[in-house]
């Protein structure tokens, strides 16, 4: 997509296309706080910060973009205090743009604790045992006070499989159509709460639902793209599913997701899995594996996965990796991450922080540039090749 005369008069988000190599694709994502170059990651931040960052070094490592949750945000600090910030942004300290999920997904994830009916989801806070209710149009004004640049509709994720038995056809039906519903009553609300805004519009992403079933994946897709969203989100995936499920409901999904629009791989993993995903045509990605994982001292490199607590790393005077440009790898010795891992050091865990997501940066920065110069399937070769040599 070409941009008209005279540049960003259009409504944002405007959603350039760059190059096409095989299903994969460079863009240009405009949103109201800043541009994102996609395919790109982007860091978790739950709470309003992501886990042992502060804003200036997620800068500096190249995050042009973080999630945060709208579930525990609406629980803690709660909207009085964002609103009075005019939002998250000022709140956190964080000028780029933010996407929030709709809060969905952690209220399904509390499991019995949790009661869905056709308005919404009854649940009992983990916070303090209030009894809540989180609605379509809650997670609208959510998100709206919020002020994210890219706000999600509230779904329902299906489950993979309950008490071991996988999700049958008609339950992950049922499923899918209750979130097409709520999809509705996510853009309505939305619409009216942006009637009154001027300026630049912020996104409303549709999600995908249906389970591990291709026919179901494809009737969401087709109601989504009926009521109309500014990008389109792959959900319900990595959930407990074999990796060869989700295989093959993302190659299965993403190729169809409308083309002229941004597409989003929900919670969605190892670098494996990015590289997978950019393959298949997804733009976004979030996950709390390299943040989480860092604070275990399992760090991702190149070479394969890093397991600093191992002994073997307890004299070994070499960077983590000796071509990685992060800040843990300029400075400091394998023996010293693994000494501040066993003592439990909080540098250890800010170091590890660093190193793993400029890993997963760099890993994108790299896919942008192969799928710029028409040699994606050579990085995609090349890059299998290295992460399965393992680490010396
Ligand atoms: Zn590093």
């Amino acid at each position: 997509m070409n941009l008209p005369p005279g540049g960003h008069n259009r409504a944002m988000p405007e959603f350039e296309l760059l190059h096409r190599d095989g299903q994969a694709r460079c863009a240009r994502l405009h949103l109201s706080h800043g541009v994102v170059e996609t395919p790109i990651f982007m860091p978790v931040g739950t709470y309003g910060a992501v886990k042992a960052m502060s804003p200036r070094e997620l800068e500096e490592i190249g995050a042009h973009i973080i999630l945060g949750n709208t579930f525990h945000l609406w629980l803690r600090p709660g909207l009085d205090t964002i609103a009075r910030f005019g939002g998250l942004h000022r709140f956190i300290g964080w000028e780029r743009p933010i996407l929030t999920d709709s809060g969905g997904f952690q209220v399904w994830s509390l499991g019995a604790l949790r009661r869905i009916s056709e308005e919404g989801v009854a649940f009992a806070s983990p916070v303090n045992g209030d009894r809540l209710f989180l609605t379509p149009e809650t997670s609208m004004q959510i998100q709206h006070t919020l002020d994210s640049d890219i706000a999600m509709i509230f779904d329902e994720c299906t489950p993979y499989e309950r008490d071991g038995v996988p999700t049958s056809f008609d339950d992950a039906a049922a499923s899918m159509r209750l979130s097409l519903r709520w999809a509705r009553r996510s853009r309505d609300a939305w619409n009216a709460l942006r009637a009154g805004v001027s300026g630049a519009g912020n996104a409303l992403f549709g999600i995908v639902q249906g389970g591990m079933f291709e026919a179901l994946r494809d009737e969401s897709l087709g109601a989504l793209v009926d009521i109309g969203f500014d990008g389109f989100a792959i959900g319900g995936l990595s959930v407990g599913e074999p990796k060869e499920e989700m295989l093959r409901v993302l190659s299965h999904s993403a190729p169809r997701l409308p083309e002229h629009a941004p597409r989003y791989l929900m919670g969605v993993g190892t670098p494996e899995d990015l590289v997978a995903g950019v393959a298949a045509g997804i733009d976004l990605f979030d996950c709390v594996l390299p943040t989480r994982n860092a604070r275990n001292g399992w760090l991702f490199t190149q070479w394969g996965d890093l397991k600093l607590r191992n002994a073997r790393y307890r004299i070994d005077e070499r960077p983590i990796d000796e071509q990685c440009a992060c800040y843990a790898c300029g400075r400091f010795s394998r023996a010293y991450l693994h000494h501040l891992q066993k003592v439990n050091e909080i540098l250890g865990a800010r170091l590890a922080t660093i190193h793993n997501l400029h890993y997963y940066l760099q890993l994108m920065r790299s896919m942008r540039d192969a799928i710029s110069a028409g040699r994606f399937e050579t990085f995609r070769a090349e890059f299998g090749e290295r992460r399965s040599r393992g680490v010396d």
